[in-house]
Protein backbone atom coordinates (compact mmCIF):
# COMPACT_ATOMS: atom_id res chain seq x y z
CA UNK A 1 0.00 0.00 0.00
CA UNK A 2 1.56 3.81 -0.89
CA UNK A 3 0.31 6.60 1.16
CA UNK A 4 -0.01 10.53 -0.21
CA UNK A 5 3.06 11.82 1.95
CA UNK A 6 2.96 16.15 1.31
CA UNK A 7 5.27 18.04 2.94
CA UNK A 8 2.28 20.75 3.53
CA UNK A 9 -1.14 20.99 3.45
CA UNK A 10 -3.96 23.24 2.68
CA UNK A 11 -7.11 22.01 4.98
CA UNK A 12 -10.09 24.61 5.13
CA UNK A 13 -8.07 27.42 4.00
CA UNK A 14 -5.11 27.09 6.59
CA UNK A 15 -1.48 25.69 5.70
CA UNK A 16 -0.33 22.88 7.53
CA UNK A 17 3.58 21.57 7.50
CA UNK A 18 4.61 17.83 8.28
CA UNK A 19 5.22 17.77 11.61
CA UNK A 20 5.46 13.98 12.66
CA UNK A 21 6.66 11.76 9.80
CA UNK A 22 4.80 8.64 8.60
CA UNK A 23 8.17 6.75 9.55
CA UNK A 24 7.98 7.91 13.54
CA UNK A 25 4.72 6.79 13.62
CA UNK A 26 5.24 3.56 12.88
CA UNK A 27 8.10 3.30 14.72
CA UNK A 28 6.65 4.67 17.88
CA UNK A 29 3.68 2.36 17.47
CA UNK A 30 5.94 -0.41 16.76
CA UNK A 31 7.61 0.05 20.41
CA UNK A 32 4.03 0.99 22.31
CA UNK A 33 3.07 -2.40 20.90
CA UNK A 34 5.78 -4.38 22.54
CA UNK A 35 5.01 -2.83 25.79
CA UNK A 36 1.61 -3.76 25.67
CA UNK A 37 1.98 -6.97 24.75
CA UNK A 38 4.44 -7.30 27.74
CA UNK A 39 2.37 -5.27 30.30
CA UNK A 40 -1.19 -7.02 29.27
CA UNK A 41 -0.03 -10.67 28.79
CA UNK A 42 -2.71 -12.82 30.26
CA UNK A 43 -4.95 -9.76 30.70
CA UNK A 44 -6.54 -9.84 27.14
CA UNK A 45 -7.38 -6.41 27.74
CA UNK A 46 -10.13 -4.60 25.90
CA UNK A 47 -9.26 -1.62 24.11
CA UNK A 48 -11.79 1.37 23.85
CA UNK A 49 -11.16 3.87 21.25
CA UNK A 50 -12.39 7.11 21.21
CA UNK A 51 -13.96 8.29 18.02
CA UNK A 52 -13.46 10.48 15.92
CA UNK A 53 -9.92 10.92 16.88
CA UNK A 54 -8.51 7.82 17.52
CA UNK A 55 -9.42 5.07 14.64
CA UNK A 56 -6.57 5.35 13.05
CA UNK A 57 -4.16 5.25 15.86
CA UNK A 58 -6.09 2.13 17.42
CA UNK A 59 -6.37 0.37 14.11
CA UNK A 60 -2.21 0.38 13.55
CA UNK A 61 -1.97 -0.05 18.09
CA UNK A 62 -4.25 -2.82 17.74
CA UNK A 63 -1.85 -4.60 14.71
CA UNK A 64 1.27 -3.96 16.55
CA UNK A 65 0.08 -5.92 19.56
CA UNK A 66 -0.19 -9.87 19.58
CA UNK A 67 -1.75 -10.57 22.81
CA UNK A 68 -5.60 -11.57 22.25
CA UNK A 69 -7.47 -8.36 22.68
CA UNK A 70 -11.18 -6.94 21.51
CA UNK A 71 -12.15 -3.94 20.68
CA UNK A 72 -15.18 -0.95 21.51
CA UNK A 73 -15.55 2.44 20.76
CA UNK A 74 -17.01 5.79 22.44
CA UNK A 75 -17.44 8.85 20.60
CA UNK A 76 -17.17 12.48 22.63
CA UNK A 77 -16.60 15.65 21.30
CA UNK A 78 -15.02 18.53 22.77
CA UNK A 79 -13.50 21.02 20.06
CA UNK A 80 -16.57 21.08 17.34
CA UNK A 81 -15.09 22.27 14.50
CA UNK A 82 -13.01 25.00 16.17
CA UNK A 83 -9.21 25.01 16.52
CA UNK A 84 -9.37 25.76 20.45
CA UNK A 85 -11.31 23.08 22.70
CA UNK A 86 -15.26 24.35 23.72
CA UNK A 87 -14.20 23.14 27.21
CA UNK A 88 -17.23 20.50 27.09
CA UNK A 89 -17.69 17.13 26.93
CA UNK A 90 -20.55 16.35 24.62
CA UNK A 91 -21.14 12.02 24.72
CA UNK A 92 -22.24 10.87 21.55
CA UNK A 93 -21.28 7.15 21.55
CA UNK A 94 -21.66 4.84 24.35
CA UNK A 95 -19.71 1.66 25.09
CA UNK A 96 -21.48 -1.66 23.84
CA UNK A 97 -19.00 -4.01 25.95
CA UNK A 98 -19.29 -5.04 29.39
CA UNK A 99 -16.26 -3.76 31.26
CA UNK A 100 -16.97 -4.64 34.45
CA UNK A 101 -13.78 -6.93 36.15
CA UNK A 102 -12.16 -6.46 32.07
CA UNK A 103 -8.70 -4.11 31.83
CA UNK A 104 -9.36 -1.58 30.20
CA UNK A 105 -7.19 0.21 27.65
CA UNK A 106 -8.66 3.85 26.63
CA UNK A 107 -7.19 4.90 23.27
CA UNK A 108 -7.35 8.52 22.48
CA UNK A 109 -5.48 11.02 19.11
CA UNK A 110 -4.49 13.19 21.67
CA UNK A 111 -4.32 14.88 25.00
CA UNK A 112 -5.12 18.34 25.31
CA UNK A 113 -6.36 20.28 28.72
CA UNK A 114 -7.40 16.66 29.53
CA UNK A 115 -10.62 17.56 30.11
CA UNK A 116 -11.90 14.36 27.98
CA UNK A 117 -9.69 11.71 29.24
CA UNK A 118 -10.14 12.53 32.61
CA UNK A 119 -14.43 12.59 31.86
CA UNK A 120 -13.60 9.48 30.29
CA UNK A 121 -11.33 7.29 33.12
CA UNK A 122 -14.16 8.48 35.40
CA UNK A 123 -16.59 7.33 33.52
CA UNK A 124 -14.96 4.25 33.06
CA UNK A 125 -14.31 3.67 36.72
CA UNK A 126 -18.13 3.66 37.45
CA UNK A 127 -18.22 0.54 35.38
CA UNK A 128 -15.94 -1.28 38.12
CA UNK A 129 -13.00 -2.46 35.75
CA UNK A 130 -10.32 -4.44 36.82
CA UNK A 131 -7.95 -1.81 35.59
CA UNK A 132 -7.90 1.48 33.70
CA UNK A 133 -5.05 2.01 31.52
CA UNK A 134 -4.68 5.27 28.97
CA UNK A 135 -2.95 5.89 25.89
CA UNK A 136 -2.90 8.38 23.91
CA UNK A 137 -0.68 9.09 20.53
CA UNK A 138 0.09 12.78 20.93
CA UNK A 139 -0.07 15.01 24.80
CA UNK A 140 0.16 18.55 24.53
CA UNK A 141 2.10 18.46 28.32
CA UNK A 142 2.45 22.23 28.57
CA UNK A 143 -1.28 22.34 27.85
CA UNK A 144 -2.34 19.82 30.13
CA UNK A 145 -4.34 21.46 33.14
CA UNK A 146 -6.81 18.86 34.28
CA UNK A 147 -5.77 16.11 36.05
CA UNK A 148 -5.71 13.67 34.26
CA UNK A 149 -3.79 10.35 34.26
CA UNK A 150 -1.90 9.22 30.70
CA UNK A 151 -0.12 5.70 31.45
CA UNK A 152 1.44 5.50 27.52
CA UNK A 153 2.46 8.71 25.16
CA UNK A 154 3.19 8.17 21.91
CA UNK A 155 4.85 11.89 20.86
CA UNK A 156 5.07 14.90 24.11
CA UNK A 157 4.13 17.81 21.51
CA UNK A 158 4.32 21.49 22.34
CA UNK A 159 0.96 23.37 22.15
CA UNK A 160 0.06 23.58 18.51
CA UNK A 161 -2.71 22.73 16.36
CA UNK A 162 -2.28 19.56 14.53
CA UNK A 163 -4.29 17.23 12.25
CA UNK A 164 -3.96 14.42 10.02
CA UNK A 165 -3.28 10.81 11.29
CA UNK A 166 -7.25 10.75 12.48
CA UNK A 167 -7.14 14.43 13.57
CA UNK A 168 -9.15 16.88 11.70
CA UNK A 169 -9.70 20.22 11.03
CA UNK A 170 -13.60 20.87 10.74
CA UNK A 171 -14.11 17.19 9.90
CA UNK A 172 -11.08 17.06 7.27
CA UNK A 173 -7.62 15.96 7.31
CA UNK A 174 -8.45 13.01 9.13
CA UNK A 175 -7.41 10.70 5.44
CA UNK A 176 -3.45 12.14 6.18
CA UNK A 177 -0.75 9.51 6.62
CA UNK A 178 1.21 11.76 8.89
CA UNK A 179 0.57 14.62 11.48
CA UNK A 180 0.95 18.14 10.27
CA UNK A 181 1.31 21.39 12.19
CA UNK A 182 -0.94 24.75 11.50
CA UNK A 183 1.88 26.57 10.05
CA UNK A 184 2.19 30.08 12.01
CA UNK A 185 4.05 33.14 10.74
CA UNK A 186 6.91 33.99 12.35
P1 LIG B 1 -8.98 17.87 25.71
O1 LIG B 1 -10.29 17.40 26.29
O2 LIG B 1 -7.80 17.10 26.24
O3 LIG B 1 -8.80 19.34 25.82
O4 LIG B 1 -9.06 17.62 24.15
C1 LIG B 1 -9.14 16.34 23.62
C2 LIG B 1 -9.75 16.34 22.24
O5 LIG B 1 -9.63 17.61 21.59
C3 LIG B 1 -9.02 15.36 21.35
O6 LIG B 1 -9.60 14.09 21.41
C4 LIG B 1 -9.17 15.98 19.99
O7 LIG B 1 -10.39 15.56 19.41
C5 LIG B 1 -9.25 17.45 20.25
N1 LIG B 1 -7.93 18.11 20.03
C6 LIG B 1 -7.09 18.59 20.98
N2 LIG B 1 -6.00 19.14 20.43
C7 LIG B 1 -6.16 19.00 19.09
C8 LIG B 1 -5.33 19.37 17.96
O8 LIG B 1 -4.23 19.94 18.06
N3 LIG B 1 -5.83 19.03 16.74
C9 LIG B 1 -7.02 18.42 16.56
N4 LIG B 1 -7.39 18.14 15.32
N5 LIG B 1 -7.81 18.05 17.60
C10 LIG B 1 -7.38 18.35 18.85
Amino acid sequence: MSFYLPESVDCNGELFKVFITKEQIDARIELLGKKLDKDFEDKHPIFIGILNGAFIFLADLMRSVTIPCEVDFMKLSSYGDEKVSSGQVTELKEIDAKVKGRHVILVEDIVDTGLSMKYMVEKMKKHNPASVSVITLLHKKEATKHDVQVDYVGFEIPTKFVLGYGLDYAQEGRNLAQIYALHEEE
